[in-house]
């Protein structure tokens, strides 16, 4: 037997550890004692209890001698990003948006601002079939964004009718989802889009009056009493509809949730929400400043508790989608995966949707005749973090998968390079609070 190198001890107290286990997701209490064995790898002259050597064995603290667990690994990151359930397309219609929020990491159409011609629609059309089926999956996502994708509600309803068509013809699942700031989503976009709509997410960036500082239009005047009006039109159709609420706290949200149970929200079966935070800095810090990152992923994590809290007293829990902290990371990012494609009115092709646009990122260019990848593409595709400099041997790993590749690509001239960002910093903290969250009396006197 041998200690797992992925085996995280993140002290409570003076005398107690959680010992958290990346590759297993698995989660124990310890003592010094303990500690010190399995760090020391004294299992067998130490651990003389069998359960105990069972339990250990079994969260995948302790592991046969002829385990290679980066093979593991390695195994398990291949499963997860090479055979994607879905393909997943991000169709960006037009870079132009009516709206002006200052945190826009797109500029709020004010850099690039060209829409999708009727030639590049049908090239789209027509990569999303193909494509879909060199994935050889039998269900796609397709997600019609911007700038304001209904701008352009031409395209979005071509798309929608062709892919939904073909979709059913072909016996494929066609998920499409509009991605929308739900001021143009009138009574005409409605009746032409639902039929072949599953959801419809929208954005609210606070209670009315906080929203309209940041969501307004280019004169400056607010956009919440329309976006409510606005998707009261789908209030108990087939399409579902998501909120996005961005919050700055508690009573932010309080506010919020009172504001649209007054506004009868709450009653409509086919809403539900999520909470977000904003980030008031632009694309360049995004992708370089860590100690921003930092600060703002130490933010979200000490604000859920409150949110939570809110979230239930008022009511909302059944609505609401619970971002889940314990989630694995093998791969780093759902981008970096087989069959995850980003499309740019120009029908330039990216992996990451904040990338779009800019053509150093740019991994494939749709033709008349197919696409082109390029070097990027297969960077991306083959990146493997066990190849990259301090992943081989770092504990975070199956937690962090080697990070962001775009991130690399900036920092580092490289998709096939490293970059931490602060996970090492933040994932103790994230452990504790999971665990106080699920276990909220055993660990109810831990501060954190
Ligand atoms: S910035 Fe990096 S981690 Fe974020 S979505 Fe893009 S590729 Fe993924
Ligand atoms: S990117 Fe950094 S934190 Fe992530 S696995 Fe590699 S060395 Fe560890």
């Amino acid at each position: 037997m041998k200690s797992s190198m992925y085996n995280l001890f993140v002290p409570i107290d003076e005398s107690e550890y959680v010992l958290y286990n990346f590759l297993n997701d698995s989660a124990l209490i310890v003592d010094e004692d303990m500690k010190l064995c399995i760090e020391k790898g004294e299992l067998n002259s130490s651990i003389s209890n069998q359960s105990v050597k069972e339990t250990l064995l079994n969260c995948g603290v302790i592991v046969h001698d002829d385990i290679n667990e980066r093979k593991l690994y390695l195994y398990r990151y291949n499963i997860e990003k090479y055979a994607p359930s879905y393909s997943l397309f991000i169709v960006l219609t037009t870079f132009a948006c009516n709206l002006s929020c200052p945190y826009c990491y797109e500029g709020s159409g004010e850099i690039l601002n060209s829409s999708m011609d009727e030639q590049t629609l049908l090239k789209v059309i027509d990569f999303i079939k193909k494509t879909t089926h060199e994935d050889g999956t039998r269900e796609i996502a397709i997600k019609l964004y911007g700038g304001e994708p209904l701008l352009c509600l031409d395209s979005c309803y071509a798309i929608s009718k062709e892919l939904s068509k073909w979709g059913d013809e072909n016996n494929i699942k066609v998920n499409i989802v509009l991605q929308t700031n739900g001021t143009l989503l009138n009574e005409n976009a409605v009746r032409l889009l639902t039929p072949y709509l599953a959801a419809v997410e929208v954005t609210l960036d606070g209670p009315p009056e906080s929203h309209n500082k940041s969501r307004c239009y280019k004169n400056g005047d607010g956009s919440y009493e329309d976006i409510l009006r606005n998707i009261s039109l789908l209030a108990g159709s087939k399409t579902s509809i998501l909120l996005r609420l961005n919050v700055e706290n508690s009573d932010g949200l309080g506010l919020l949730l009172d504001n649209l149970d007054k506004n009868g929200l709450k009653s409509w079966p086919n809403l539900s929400f999520y909470t977000a935070h904003i980030s008031y800095y632009d694309l360049c810090e995004f992708f370089t400043n860590d100690e921003l990152c930092l600060k703002d992923i130490n933010t979200v994590l000490e604000i859920r508790p409150s949110l939570l809290r809110v979230i239930y007293e008022k009511g909302w829990q059944s609505k609401y989608h619970m971002y889940n902290m314990r989630k694995q990371k093998l791969v780093s990012c759902n981008n970096e995966k087989r069959g995850r494609y980003v499309v740019d009115p120009l029908g330039d092709i990216y992996k990451c949707v904040f990338t779009a646009g800019d053509k150093a990122h740019r991994v494939g260019v749709i033709k008349d005749g197919g696409v082109e990848w390029n070097s990027a593409y297969y960077d991306i595709l083959t990146r493997n973090p066990l190849d990259m400099e301090g992943c081989a041997d770092c504990v975070y790993l199956p937690n962090c998968g080697g990070g962001c590749a775009s991130r690399a690509f900036l920092n580092k001239e490289s998709f096939n390079a490293s970059y931490c960002g602060p996970i090492k910093r933040i994932m103790s903290k994230r452990i504790l609070l999971y665990l106080k969250e699920i276990y909220p009396e055993k660990f109810s006197r831990l501060v954190i």
